[in-house]
């Protein structure tokens, strides 16, 4: 929710989903940023019912450095980033503009959109990490270790899309899936079998 007094379907999230029931959303008419926390109560077991959003304050640092990623919203079950100075005066206009974006979530799409200048504030909150580690892994390239690519792949949130693509550009995944399922120790077991799974490899 961003307290901006725009229509609210003019909000669009910023970047990345939130995990629980945080939401980081940007007015697509002004430009104002929200950061927010759903309320529910749940009366009966698997009764969830939504009261409101609770703002949560962020400092002008972190409000500047998270406005300057791109925006997220989706599209047919697709990713649809949009760059962050993008602005629209109604919800047609809104619709329009998501219709003629480019789909996909990645390293050039964001790159090509816009990123932060410089690294996250000192002050970034801790329900905001997944943003600073997103710009962690916007460095992932072609030469980083192979250890690091897998162990980013394979955390949940954060880079690990970032990583994967990295990883798919690579000519060797069937082979070092073979090598690593081969292995005695559990973990490279683990990384054999994920790629064999997440690149489809027999
Ligand atoms: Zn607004």
């Amino acid at each position: 929710m961003v307290d901006c007094g725009c229509d609210e379907g003019l909000e669009l999230a910023v970047l990345e989903e939130l995990p629980g029931r945080l939401e980081m959303r940007a007015c697509m008419k002004c430009g104002a940023l929200g950061l927010s926390e759903a309320i529910v109560e749940e009366p009966e077991p698997h009764d969830v019912q939504f009261i409101g959003y609770e703002p949560i304050e962020i400092s002008k640092a972190v409000a500047a450095w998270v406005g300057g990623w791109p925006r997220l919203t989706s599209l047919d079950r697709e990713r649809v980033l949009v760059g962050r100075d993008v602005r629209v005066v109604d919800r047609e206009g809104l619709q329009a503009m998501i219709g003629a974006q480019e789909r996909g979530w990645n390293r050039t799409r964001l790159i090509e959109l816009g990123v932060p200048d410089g690294p996250p504030p000192a002050e970034l909150p801790a329900a905001l990490s997944g943003f600073a580690e997103i710009w962690r892994g916007l460095s992932l390239n072609d030469a980083t270790p192979i250890e690091e690519l897998m162990g980013e792949a394979m955390r949940g949130g954060g880079p690990n899309r970032l990583a994967r693509e990295v990883l798919s550009r690579r000519g060797d995944l069937a082979a070092l899936s073979t090598q690593w399922r081969a292995s005695r120790e559990d973990k490279f077991r683990n990384w054999g079998r994920y790629l064999a799974k997440e690149f489809r490899l027999s």
